[in-house]
């Protein structure tokens, strides 16, 4: 089996341009595939000319979408199935206009009933009810902040919300402010980090930058949506289907196969 350590030492040989006879021992060593031979930015390179090969975007990236309805839904889908989530959504919408208005002033009790499907619906019922109320109290009922300001202030804006987190707020800005930035969502870095492309001691803001420095900023979303379609056809956090896996002659952990699990 391969071994994780000695696979992060040789990446970090290789990108501090250690020499060709340490990292070429090593990898003999340590697995003799053809992801090794080349640098961590042009593996990510092919990585995602391959996945942009195997996997169409969907049809409504780059659409103009509510950005409120996606930070709901994004609350919604913490710790929830993606199934969970659109049910958990769908039934709130049928319940209620999902406006900062129509959720500030909504019954907690009668949110929970509509979320009940999502994971934690209790505390995502209070989070809905007051980001609504602190969005009308604070940034006079919008979060179209997200498109005039600089990446940095809207994250943080965003982030001053209650429940929103990083991963909540780089979605929003990601996808409805087309602002450079890549979610390291659940998928993004398990995948990322069984391809090697970051380690798994990172924090989110570590695993998110290393991934944003692999790639042009125009690529991100591609990047986002293309890890999470890899992740869910192939890179499956119990199974990975590493044989029949697009990417798999980039992939160092072809070889750990089904016994990998990503949290
Ligand atoms: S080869 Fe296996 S571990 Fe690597 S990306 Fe593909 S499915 Fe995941």
């Amino acid at each position: 089996m391969l071994r994780t350590t000695s696979l992060k030492r040789l990446f970090r040989l290789r990108e501090d341009g250690e020499d060709t006879k340490n990292t070429l021992s090593l990898r003999c060593s340590v697995l003799s595939h053809e992801s090794v031979a080349v640098n961590a930015k042009e593996r990510a390179t092919r990585v995602l000319q391959e996945l942009q090969n195997t996997f169409s975007l969907p049809t409504w990236v780059g659409s103009p979408r509510e950005p409120f309805k996606t930070l709901i839904r994004t609350v919604l889908s913490q710790a929830t199935a993606d199934r969970n989530t659109d049910r958990a959504f769908r039934r709130l919408a049928t319940r209620f206009s999902i406006t900062p208005e129509a959720l500030a002033k909504a019954d907690v009790e009668e949110i929970e009933e509509a979320i009940r499907v999502a994971g934690l619906y209790r505390n995502k019922s209070r989070v809905i009810r007051n980001l609504s109320r602190m969005i009308l109290d604070q940034f006079d009922g919008s979060i179209a902040f997200i498109h005039s300001l600089p990446l940095k202030e809207a994250r943080n804006r965003l982030m001053s919300l209650p429940g929103v987190g990083a991963k909540t707020a780089d979605v929003v800005l990601l996808f409805y402010a087309g602002k450079p930035v890549i979610p390291a969502d659940t998928h993004v870095k398990g995948v990322s980090e069984r391809l090697g492309l970051v380690f798994s001691e990172g924090s989110y803001e570590g695993i998110r930058e290393a991934l944003q420095s692999l790639y042009l900023p125009q690529d991100y979303l591609a990047v986002h949506l293309l890890l999470i379609s890899l992740g869910r056809k192939y890179c499956k956090a119990r199974k990975p289907l590493c044989k029949s896996c697009p990417v798999n002659t980039l992939c160092p952990s072809i070889q750990i196969g089904d016994g990998l699990v990503f949290s």
